[in-house]
């Protein structure tokens, strides 16, 4: 399966793919560590241009209630703290096994990240039940200002086949009077 985004951003100015690859690799075998701890199959890192890894986080969604918790903002947030600042480095990239969600992308590029890769596609994601992701991350950059790279499909089928595999659980919708 190929993405639209690999077809759209097939190019990288500054990271070799057999990089990329080795990164993805990297954040595949986290998130199979998340799901056997019962968590999403999502995973994400933030490397430096130099291959330094900032930080390497999966989701914990259901491990702490939290609807924030994305693999990615967690990688975000934990690069953050790594550096010292809310201002990572232009070089720096996003390595997330899928393709981020509005939030995710939105908390990137607020840090300063335009370099993002990821594995599995939103169709893939939203097949596996984990919601609807929109139009796209390549969208949100724009909004603050920036221009992103932003490339899909790397090692996509094992990050699919951990969201196909790990589907989102089925849960009946509760009645109006277990709401409140
Ligand atoms: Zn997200």
């Amino acid at each position: 399966m190929t993405s639209r985004l690999l077809q759209l951003h097939a190019k990288s100015d500054l990271i070799d793919r057999p990089t990329l690859c080795r990164w993805m690799r990297v954040v595949i075998d986290h998130c199979r560590r998340g799901v056997a701890q019962g968590q999403n199959p999502f995973a994400a890192a933030v490397y430096a241009a130099d291959g330094k890894q900032l930080s390497l986080e999966f989701n914990e969604v259901r491990r702490t209630g939290r609807p924030s918790h994305h693999a990615e903002v967690m990688a975000i947030d934990k690069a953050c703290l790594a550096i010292g600042g809310f201002e990572l480095r232009d070089g720096d990239w996003l390595v997330t096994s899928g393709e981020p969600c509005p939030m995710c992308a939105a908390t990137a590029a607020s840090v300063g990240i335009r370099h993002i890769a990821f594995g599995a596609a939103k169709e893939t994601i939203e097949i596996a039940g984990y919601g609807q992701l929109g139009s796209g991350c390549e969208k949100i950059f724009p909004f603050f200002g920036r221009e992103a790279n932003i490339i899909g499909g790397i090692e996509e089928d094992d990050c699919a086949k951990l969201l196909v595999e790990n589907p989102a659980p089925r849960s009946p919708s509760p009645k109006r009077s277990e709401r409140g």
